[in-house]
């Protein structure tokens, strides 16, 4: 505990604030919070520790706005490789339909660790599997959450859509509309902290058109209004839901969006690729959040979200690893490159740089999630922080340390920062066995797919 000791953190090599403001001398943190940035040269008073970062290379602790930690199970499975999401996920419902608690926390471990070993400190999942012996999944999120010390984002999500009922899920995997909404109303008056520096919150997360129903969707929206959270889900990721929408309820997705009362600035979206340039305009007039998922997009071939429009016409825009298998790893550093790469595909080099990458993967992402005490070095906000050496192979002989931490493959960070806690030092996670979370995460993945066989 850092208590209210002040600790510079000198000289950086680089520095990525998310503002003009210089702190080419370093950031003072104190307690949870960042209190004072260090123009160059100069050096602050009162310091009760310094530590030297003139070869590490600070920016604002990474926010990830869509997960779903139960997949780091089920990466490269051979039976889902190779497909396209709707195939994809059939192949895969009926196997993530045996998760357990203990393999359901032995997934929820892994991924926080390696979120946080990949500079993220703020980390929303989206976890809408809740069979009969795994209804307090979120639970367990927010207990090893707070245990590992990250800041915690947890979307309760739901599936009412049975195959019966026209979706796409088999129907041992859906939940009734009463317990999905009494259980989000629980978590939510449990969970949700709405104090300034808050270490858990809970949105509301319908899984997608095709696998919640018309009303469910609308009475969320209207759940969420009553307790004043935040809605979110995956929309327009793939040609298929477009097309399912269209025969469905007879409109694209984003009127449908717009018909069961999510088109607001209290919803941020998955993916959001296929849209018009008229409904990136009302997307972005309302205010409606993007979480870009590069990796995941490509790995599925879904598509390359227009971002810039989306920024261009008001939507905030964050970014997501998704789902372990569809990525198939939870690096936040390096979905930071895959988003500049894969958006300059989109827009041309000259028109994504490495700037426009490191902000969605800060402040845009914390606008995602309705927050602004996080993403940003700056004084008040949140002492939440990730630091890089460029001591590996592929930094050598690399000449601007921001651009190579991207350009040059940056994948583990050298210290992180949570609310003015170290999570993360000399590149090991702080009092966590790494081993052991990887091993018990193995025996979980290959149970889990035992079970899918026998
Ligand atoms: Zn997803």
């Amino acid at each position: 505990m850092t208590d209210n000791l002040r600790i510079w953190l000198s000289n950086p090599l680089a520095i990525y604030t998310g503002n003009d403001e210089d702190a080419s001398g370093g950031i003072v943190v104190s307690g949870k919070a960042i209190v004072e940035l260090v123009a160059k040269g100069e050096t602050p008073v009162n310091i009760d520790q310094t530590i030297d970062v003139s070869d590490q290379v600070l920016i604002p602790g990474l926010i990830n706005t869509h997960h779903h930690f139960y997949q780091t199970l089920t990466r490269a499975l051979p039976a889902a490789l190779n497909k396209e999401l709707f195939p994809w996920l059939q192949t895969l419902y009926p196997v993530w339909a045996n998760l357990d608690p203990e393999i359901h926390r032995a997934a929820t471990k892994l991924a926080l660790a390696e979120l946080l070993l990949s500079g993220c400190t703020t980390a929303s999942d989206h976890h809408y599997l809740f069979p009969a012996n795994l209804t307090d999944a979120i639970d367990h999120q927010i207990e090893i959450g707070r245990e590992m010390g990250v800041r915690m984002a947890m979307t309760r999500g739901s599936m009412s859509l049975g195959q019966d009922q026209g979706g796409l899920p088999p129907n041992t995997v859906v939940q009734t509309e009463d317990e999905i909404l009494q259980d989000s109303e629980r978590l939510v008056s449990r969970y949700h902290d709405r104090e300034p520096y808050s270490m858990s919150q809970i949105a509301l997360a319908p899984c997608s058109p095709f696998s919640v129903t018309t009303e469910l969707m609308r009475d969320t929206a209207s759940l969420a209004k009553q307790l004043n959270v935040r809605l979110h889900t995956h929309l327009a990721e793939t040609i298929d839901e477009e097309n399912f929408c269209e025969r469905s309820f007879g409109m694209r997705t984003v009127d449908y969006l717009e018909s069961v009362g999510w088109l607001s600035s209290n919803t941020w979206l998955a993916h959001g690729i296929h849209f018009n340039d008229e409904e990136i305009a009302r997307l972005g007039k309302a205010g409606v959040g993007v979480c870009h998922c590069p990796s995941s997009n490509m790995m599925l071939a879904s598509g390359i979200a227009k971002v810039k429009e989306l920024e261009a016409a008001g939507s905030p825009v964050g970014l997501g690893v998704d789902g372990s298998a569809s990525n198939d790893c939870s690096n936040m550093i390096q979905e930071v490159r895959q988003a500049m790469y894969i958006q300059r595909l989109r827009y041309g080099s000259s028109a994504v740089t490495h700037f426009d990458a490191y902000r969605w993967g800060t402040k845009g992402s914390a606008q995602v999630l309705g927050r602004d005490d996080i993403g940003e070095l700056a004084v008040g906000k949140a002492a939440d922080l990730a630091l890089f050496k460029l001591d590996e192979p592929r930094f050598s002989g690399a000449h601007d340390p921001l651009a190579a931490l991207l350009l040059c493959g940056a994948h583990r960070a050298e210290a992180v920062m949570v609310n003015g806690e170290w999570r993360v030092k000399a590149g090991e996670l702080v009092g966590q066995d790494i081993e052991r979370i990887m091993h018990e995460h193995k025996e979980a993945a290959n149970t889990l797919a035992a079970r899918a066989i026998s």
